[in-house]
């Protein structure tokens, strides 16, 4: 548990101090680009605040994860009422867990984005920043009819079980 919430904190802080993605790097070091392909210009990713995560699917089978993934159900359950739906992917544990975690974390915005469903994200986009603290929680996707849609951590949640 303590684990993950580090590696997710160094992940956050390495941001803070570098490009992390490769794509969005080359796209913010080129205004003209991320104009073409409709990034924003004001983006968190240009300021070194934002990370488009995934996480290895092994997450869902390796042993010495299975506490986490049984605490992430157990709380999903508790705020909830209800069980997770089987087929989440591994990028979801991860957005609920950072949904989870928004104070501890200090998160901006955790965006639940794209992929086939919801449940299913492509990767989970994460932005934290001294400047704001927006505690923001939003799913985009086809299912969203492309639109950013902002919910509360429980409206979120219940989405998925
Ligand atoms: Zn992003």
């Amino acid at each position: 548990m303590h684990k993950f919430l580090c590696i997710i904190k160094q992940g956050i802080l390495l941001t803070r101090r570098c490009f992390w993605n490769f794509e969005d790097d080359i796209r913010c070091l080129n205004p003209l680009l991320n104009k073409l392909v409709g990034g924003s210009a004001t983006s968190q990713h240009c300021r070194g605040e934002a990370a488009d995560c995934a996480l290895s699917p092994r997450f869902m089978t390796e042993p010495s994860m299975s506490a986490l993934r049984r605490e992430i159900k157990t709380r999903v359950t508790e705020i909830t009422g209800k069980l997770l739906r089987p087929d989440v992917n591994t990028n979801f544990m991860l957005f609920a867990y950072v949904c989870l975690n928004l104070k501890e974390l200090d998160i901006d915005q955790v965006i639940h984005e794209y992929g086939e469903d919801f449940g299913r994200p492509a990767w989970v986009h994460i932005a934290s920043s001294r400047r704001m603290d927006k505690r923001q929680v939003l799913i985009v996707g086809s299912y969203t009819k492309w639109r950013y849609l902002r919910l509360t951590v429980e409206e979120t949640l219940a989405y998925a079980t």
